[in-house]
């Protein structure tokens, strides 16, 4: 039997953009290529960051460029009791306190938070977020497109955020209480995660989930070197042409796609790309991680 579960997780701050295309498409195709499972989760637990419409947008996007999910989608904004019950757990093992720290003080020892508020034992009435105590930091992990990869000491030793001031959960929590739920085997996305999964692999230790496989695809980056994103204005693929934009992705990827795919039909690119996936042809070094589109 096949347990290749894999998904793709996009937060409804705004379309699909180009940078998007590629972590959906590269998790997709090693699921497919694998004869997995891929699932699509909606990242919207950050209310002020997020658009309306946003999230059916992506969707729609996702089903035109025929990149077809399994099961349900599902939405972060409804596991939140759940998020709620892991927090209450780890706070009665004392893994979890509470922290008075604002920006800017941790802004003044270099922007590094020295888990200062750790022993404090502040008192739920002050203003507070709640951080995960790193006993052991996990200080590498081998990513199955890179091999070995060394996060930096000080942000794998950090005590981290799980619940914000402002009273939502931290990304970092939930997206790793919902790869347990959904029992994610591979999590195949973009590189400019690589330095926060140090942190995620420690959480699944401590809740004692067997470690998905982690791998990090190639940034697509603007002609500032910037990533490509919804902050810097990244253009909505939502209107672009399905099959050019997909072999360009492709060709991002380095997988070669034949140039007689490129005004080919969807189905038929897909087909052929599922089939040559071939991640050796990205992999590599740290500067070939982001590239300019
Ligand atoms: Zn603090």
């Amino acid at each position: 039997m096949n347990t290749y579960r894999g998904r793709f997780a996009p937060s409804p701050s705004g379309p699909l953009h180009f940078g998007s295309l590629i972590a959906a498409l590269g998790s997709w195709l090693d699921a497919r290529h694998h004869k997995g499972k891929w699932f699509v989760r909606i990242e919207d637990i950050d209310p002020p960051r997020e658009i309306a419409g946003a999230a059916d947008n992506i969707l729609a996007t996702l089903e035109n460029f025929g990149l077809i999910w399994d099961g349900q989608v599902t939405y972060q904004s409804e596991n939140q009791h759940h998020y709620q019950q892991v927090l209450l757990q780890l706070f009665d093992e004392q893994e979890v306190y509470r922290c008075t720290c604002t920006r800017k003080q941790i802004q003044s020892s270099n922007g590094i938070y020295t888990n200062f508020c750790r022993d404090k034992q502040h008192s739920s009435k002050t203003d507070h977020s709640l951080r995960l105590k790193i006993h052991q930091p996990v200080t590498s992990f081998e990513d199955c497109y890179h091999g070995h990869y060394n996060t930096a000491l000080h942000s794998a030793s950090e005590d981290f955020i799980v619940k914000r001031k402002d009273g939502f959960y931290a990304y970092m929590l939930a997206v790793v209480v919902d790869d347990i739920e959904q029992q994610i085997t591979h999590v195949i996305r973009g590189a400019d995660l690589l330095e926060t999964t140090s942190q995620q692999l420690y959480l699944f230790k401590l809740l004692k989930y067997s470690l998905p496989i982690f791998g990090h695809l190639p940034v697509a980056t603007n002609n500032q070197g910037l990533k490509l994103s919804k902050q810097n204005y990244a253009p909505s693929i939502a209107d672009a042409p399905v099959n050019e934009t997909l072999w360009l992705a492709l060709n991002f990827l380095k997988q070669s796609p034949p140039i007689e795919l490129r005004k080919e039909n969807t189905s038929l690119l897909l087909d052929w790309a599922t089939q040559h996936w071939q991640p050796n042809k990205f992999k590599g070094k740290q500067q070939f991680l982001h590239q300019y589109v």
